[in-house]
């Protein structure tokens, strides 16, 4: 390739046990737990809807390890959403959910970080929420661990803390649309491809973090995921 500007650097997230997963897109999806639908003024009996973030949002933070973003621009208010985070390892389109766990390649513990101020005017103005949720950094990772180790992740705890006290907390087996159903839908509209992640969406107790704040969310059978704001 005689690329005329530097070629930009892959993203990549390691895997626990070894090897690092390259990433081509960030898919997320909105509200999808009751309770946290709830909180941000929705019924929670919405259909799926999906947004993005650049693959290059990531921060990818090793097993045991603190990772670091700094507060960003334009916002006051940095919310946590605390997510289970899927990787594809084998693409598709119209994937049925009873075959989507063929699709997977592993689970991570993964942060939706929010500028829910700039995503809040969007939303008054019916703009598209890029500025509040596609921004550099916005993407902390863990390690992604194998599903052939863990099998189908469909229950357990998820929950977040902010310098040790307790901010969202609930179960996997709350999902409002389960992991299967949302691959499903996700590749009816976009063709999946290995690389590709999907944040799963967040329990409720979202809320601001500020410069100095380190956060800790855990996911049972994938560990934490420390990142402190600087
Ligand atoms: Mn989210």
């Amino acid at each position: 390739m005689n690329a005329v500007i530097p070629a930009p650097a892959q993203a990549t997230v390691p895997v626990a046990g070894g090897g690092v997963f390259p990433v081509r897109r960030i898919y997320c999806v909105g509200r999808n737990y009751v309770e946290h639908a709830q909180e941000m003024g929705f019924t929670g009996r919405e259909p799926p809807f999906f947004f993005m973030k650049p693959a290059d949002a990531v921060v990818a933070v090793a097993e045991g390890e603190t990772g670091v973003i700094d507060y960003p621009s334009l916002t006051q208010n940095l919310h946590h959403e605390i997510e289970l985070v899927v990787a594809i390892g084998a693409g598709g389109r119209d994937i049925a959910a009873a075959d989507a766990f063929k699709h997977i390649y592993g689970y991570a513990v993964g942060l939706d970080m929010t500028r829910r101020d700039l995503q809040g005017e969007m939303k008054k103005q019916g703009r598209p929420w890029c500025i509040g949720k596609g921004f550099d950094q916005s993407a902390p990772i863990g390690p992604i661990h194998a599903a052939s180790a863990s099998g189908e992740l469909s229950r357990g705890a998820i929950t977040l803390a902010v310098n040790g006290q307790p901010r969202q907390a609930g179960d996997l087996s709350q999902l409002i649309w389960k992991v299967g159903e949302i691959i499903e839908h996700l590749s009816r509209a976009w063709v999946l491809a290995p690389g590709d992640l999907i944040f799963t969406g967040t329990p409720a107790g979202v809320a601001a973090v500020l410069a100095g704040d380190v956060m800790l969310g855990a996911i049972e059978g994938l560990g934490s995921l420390r990142v402190a704001v600087r």
